[in-house]
């Protein structure tokens, strides 16, 4: 990141964004702006005909949305593309459709008025809840409003998009993101939406670089300017100069190169040159990312981000359904192991069923809130222990800080046993339990928490921030985020040394493993099982192979010893010169 920082330095054409999903490309722009729609006002003559038109319109609509769904499900699986199967739904719903054609006969006025009326009396309640959730799904609610309109005007909408182009428009529809797909389009740049857009969801699973929010994004570039778009760290260049392109067309370059090499490590064991095992497991933060799995080299899942389901699925889902998602997990892992981790929600993550909090971060996020909403952590309890009959599924709590929350939570664990024995269904109530050691809390009581878990995981993006007091997300800080910040690593080691003295084992699924630059650090420290997105486990394992446990150990205590990240930085760059490691971090 340093590399880049300085290159940022260098140039201020450059407008900052929200990383939505990762790739590179350099092209031309193609403003996408959907025309405002003026609707239709007034009373009508004949009611009989305007009926027929709406219900036509209903109908188009529902053919359009069709035909995205299918072939969403063509490019995206079954599973993510029920985002456009909860937009059939409203448009499929008897109620909200009969009212407005009964109000289109008792007030003989414009259908056009009458939708819009009665979508926005939806869309009002959906923008009032102040929740940045709800409006995101808002939009697409607004999407669906759209498109009957315009059916009932009866206008199309043309493309004239050319293959080979970057989209940037104002905000994107999951809808136009999956048509423009099809158009062969390399990259999406907007102004508003944020990571949990749909847009964004179906974005990466497309795996098509998009940059989101991005502030005055169509007041600088037009039609045909020519921009870089980098979705590794959200940043378009806007009209790069030759040099700025020089330096990305190496990145892709090189990109291609590694992606290509990698390729044949996937076989290959996880050990060090002096033969010291190291476990590679997946983080997994949607189903469909399974199948990346069983080619990226890793065995088993370290983190699966359960509160993604509801991004993923568009609807908080119930204990049914989490049992259908987890054992199929289970089954398609199995014998590796699955660790489904508790519904992390709130700070930055889905803030459904959420207070309004002015410190997110600090507020009701993970075991807080589920300890506080008994029902939902129940369900999902049970779920996770329904899907566990095959002993490959581990528990896992994020956020923890007390003792008193892992205590509760097996208290809960003990009624959803009893409730489920009492029903009949199979389940097994011996489930490895472990947490996250994601609060400087946890980690400095580490050694009170050991007798109560199976395992920990560490999770450095959590972490990081809160030892360092710096927001994950706030650019305007981001030079403080220092995961090779000496108390970061004397951290790491505390707890390390803690669940080595009770036995338990020990993992790291923050994203600093997915750091090649870390990753001898970290083994020097004695961690010796990684959970990494699976398209980076490639780098890892490739450096895990490039240097010997012992000298990684001299590593580590020569960086405890230090007194600030440069420091720490200058003893790994010696390191990795000394075993000829190539550096891979911005490739991922
Ligand atoms: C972490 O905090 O490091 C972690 C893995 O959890 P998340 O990124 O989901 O907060
Ligand atoms: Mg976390």
């Amino acid at each position: 990141m340093k590399e880049y920082r300085e290159f940022l330095h260098a140039s201020d054409n450059w407008m900052k964004g929200i990383p939505a999903a990762a790739g590179l490309y350099i092209g031309n722009a193609y403003v996408y702006s959907k025309e405002t729609i003026v609707v239709k006002e007034g009373k009508i003559k004949d009611v009989e005909e305007a009926v027929v038109a709406y219900r036509e319109a209903i109908a188009r609509s529902k053919k359009e949305m069709d035909k995205i769904f299918n072939l969403a499900k063509e490019k995206m699986g079954e599973q993510r593309a029920s985002i456009f199967e909860a937009q059939l739904m409203i448009m499929e719903d008897p109620e909200l459709l009969d009212v407005i054609e009964q109000r289109i006969r008792d007030e003989k006025a414009e259908p056009e008025s009458i939708v819009k009326d009665e979508f926005n009396k939806y869309l009002g309640m959906m923008f009032d809840a102040e929740d940045p959730y709800m409006s995101e799904r808002a939009m697409d609610v607004q999407d669906i409003r759209n498109r009957i309109i315009r059916n009932l005007k009866k206008e199309r909408w043309t493309s004239t998009i050319v293959p080979g182009m970057i989209v940037v428009s104002e905000m994107l529809t999951p809808a136009d993101t999956i048509l423009f797909s099809r158009n062969d389009v390399k990259a999406f740049v907007t102004e508003h939406g944020g990571l949990t857009s749909h847009a964004a969801i179906i974005a990466r699973s497309l795996n098509i670089p998009a940059v989101l929010g991005v502030s005055k994004l169509l007041e600088t570039v037009t039609a045909e300017t020519e921009l870089i778009v980098d979705g590794f760290y959200g940043y378009i260049f806007v009209n790069p100069t030759e040099s700025q392109k020089e330096f990305f067309r190496e990145k892709i370059s090189q990109l291609n190169k590694v992606n290509t090499a990698l390729k044949e490590l996937i076989n290959l064991p996880s050990v060090t040159k002096d033969g010291v095992e190291i476990e590679l497991q997946a983080n997994v933060d949607v189903t469909g990312e399974f199948e990346r799995i069983t080619t990226s080299g890793t065995k088993g899942i370290g983190l699966y981000r359960t509160e993604q389901l509801i991004e993923e699925l568009g609807e908080f889902p119930d204990e049914e359904t989490q049992t259908r998602i987890y054992t199929d997990l289970s089954a398609r892992a199995y014998p590796d192991v699955v660790t489904i981790r508790a519904f992390d929600l709130g700070g930055d993550k889905t803030r459904l069923f959420h207070p309004v909090e002015k410190n997110p971060f600090l507020g009701l996020r993970g075991i807080r809130f589920l300890l506080d909403n008994k029902d939902i952590f129940k369900g999902q309890i049970k779920a996770i222990m329904r899907s566990a009959t095959n002993r490959n599924v581990r528990f896992m709590l994020p956020m923890v800080s007390t003792v008193k929350e892992i205590r509760e939570t097996k208290k809960l664990m003990k009624e959803c046993a009893d409730e489920l024995k009492a029903t009949g269904v199979k389940y097994s109530g011996k489930i490895p339990f472990g947490i996250m050691i994601e609060i400087p809390s946890a980690a400095v009581l580490a050694s009170k928490l050991a007798p109560e878990c199976d395992f920990f995981s560490i999770g450095t993006n959590d972490l990081i921030q809160y030892l360092m007091a710096v927001d994950r997300g706030n650019d305007l800080v981001a030079d403080l985020y220092q995961e090779f910040h000496p108390a970061v690593l004397r951290t790491l080691k505390y707890i390390i040394e803690d669940s080595k003295q009770f036995n338990i084992s020990i993992s790291i699924c923050g994203e600093m493993a997915t750091d090649t630059l870390a990753i001898p650090v970290l083994v020097g420290l004695g961690l010796k099982s990684f959970s990494v997105s699976p398209t980076v486990a490639p780098p890892i394992k490739r450096t895990i192979r490039s240097f010997t446990y012992e000298r990684a150990e001299q590593l580590a205590d020569e960086c405890i010893a230090c007194a600030s990240e440069e420091e720490v930085l200058e003893k790994i760059a010696a390191f990795f010169e000394e075993f000829n490691i190539q550096r891979t971090r911005y490739l991922i």
